[in-house]
């Protein structure tokens, strides 16, 4: 059976480009980056590279990325980092209740040690109202943390204008970028932010590396200590063969991302419609039109997420009901609930995530195979009998 995968948002395969770029490094230019012989210099030319590409993508200086080992330390380091370097200023962080576990875990981390979080709301289409940041601001806030689309639903917040806001203020302001790398445009100075977590893997690029983006002047103290490497903002030998994945990655999506984004709204849009004409009861989650191009995401009534997944995975289709890390959880999605669903709508969600692979073809596979799968689910739905 023909598979259709339709869960880039939790991750990609590794174009085979990148592949190709990689593999010298792990065999005959399989140097350490620190070293000043020939190997060694081989790499750490590569490891540079790999930041120019970076920083050029993002709109930054190359001495203001540091790799690290995904989406989730750079969230970490971002968070940690400026909450333990500026604690003599302020002890006060502001975030939204819809941030990626990478964020909000290390909310309640540092809240168990004394700073003080302050968790936004968001409208029923999962937008941040940069006048609620503005009004959450104390003397003692030191970060605010946003990010740039969810994950889940696709939303894109109001970076830029939130960015405004925390400048203003002196502020540092951090977003998530993992899941809009490539996808939509990225520029730390449009943006005006100071910290931005990348993760190769979002991008068709390897799994376990990453970036963090630091403007320069930030105050931000490391999360790992050893070497010198990085600057000493990272301790530990360069995964050089995965910067140079994350490097390729980034330069093939520069390239390609204008073009491939018209043509994953397309395919986008397809979907949704289809959805929404063939299945009653069912509705679409996140913003209609501030949202990623490659992100459907729905509640269906009176079927489980779950069971719709199950169902899919038989006829070779790969989707997710809520963000990867939560789908082995029965807990409902933290970011439904935040957008104002009631629990049960939640439970019956559906994510598609678009990506290079998939075609016309397979939105027409996905509207055929569906609407069977939820009467079915729906005959049997001890949800639908209590409605009635
Ligand atoms: N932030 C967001 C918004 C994500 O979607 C993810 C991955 O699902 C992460 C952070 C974590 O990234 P990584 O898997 O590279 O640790």
């Amino acid at each position: 059976m023909r598979r259709i995968y339709l869960d880039h948002a939790a991750t990609t395969p590794t174009r085979p480009e990148v592949v190709k770029a990689m593999l010298p490094y792990f065999t005959d230019a399989f140097g350490n980056a620190s070293s000043i012989y020939a190997y060694g210099r081989e790499a750490r030319g590569a490891v540079e590279e790999a930041r120019t590409k970076v920083a050029e993508l993002i709109g930054a200086r190359s001495e203001e990325i540091i790799f690290t080992s995904g989406g989730t330390e750079a969230d970490n380091h971002a968070l940690k980092g400026v909450a333990y370097a500026n604690e003599r200023k302020g002890n006060h962080i502001i975030t939204t209740s819809i941030e990626h576990n990478a964020v909000l875990e290390v909310c309640k981390f540092l809240e168990r040690r004394g700073f003080r979080l302050t968790r936004l709301p968001v409208d029923k289409y999962g937008l941040v109202a940069p006048d609620d940041v503005k009004r959450a601001i104390t003397g003692k806030t030191i970060l605010i943390s946003v990010m740039h689309a969810n994950n889940q639903v696709g939303t894109i917040e109001p970076v830029e204008e939130i960015g405004k806001i925390a400048r203003g203020a002196g502020v540092y302001f951090h977003t998530d970028a993992v899941q809009t790398l490539g996808h939509i445009p990225v520029n730390v100075d449009k943006l005006k932010v100071d910290l931005l977590a990348i993760s190769a893997h979002k991008l068709y690029g390897p799994k376990g590396v990453g970036a963090l983006y630091v403007r320069k002047g930030t105050r931000l103290v490391s999360l790992m200590h050893g070497g010198e490497q990085e600057k000493r903002r990272r301790a530990g030998t360069e995964n050089v063969p995965a910067i140079v994945g994350l490097g390729k990655a980034v330069e093939l999506a520069g390239q390609e991302m204008g073009k491939e984004a018209e043509r994953l709204a397309y395919l986008r849009d397809k979907l949704i419609k289809g959805l929404v004409e063939k299945i009653d009861h069912i509705r679409l989650n996140g913003h209609p039109t501030r949202r990623l191009p490659n992100n459907v995401n729905v509640s269906v009534d009176f079927v489980e997420g779950e069971s719709m997944l199950l169902n899919l995975d038989l006829e070779g289709i790969c989707a997710s009901t809520g963000s990867a890390c939560s789908s082995a959880s029965l807990e409902p999605s933290h970011v439904l609930l935040a957008l104002g669903l009631p629990p049960e709508q939640a439970h019956g969600s559906l994510r598609f995530t678009l990506g290079r692979e998939n075609s016309e073809e397979d939105m027409e596979r996905v509207l055929e195979v569906l609407p069977g799968i939820v009467a079915k689910l729906r005959a049997m739905s001890p949800l639908l009998k209590t409605q009635k």
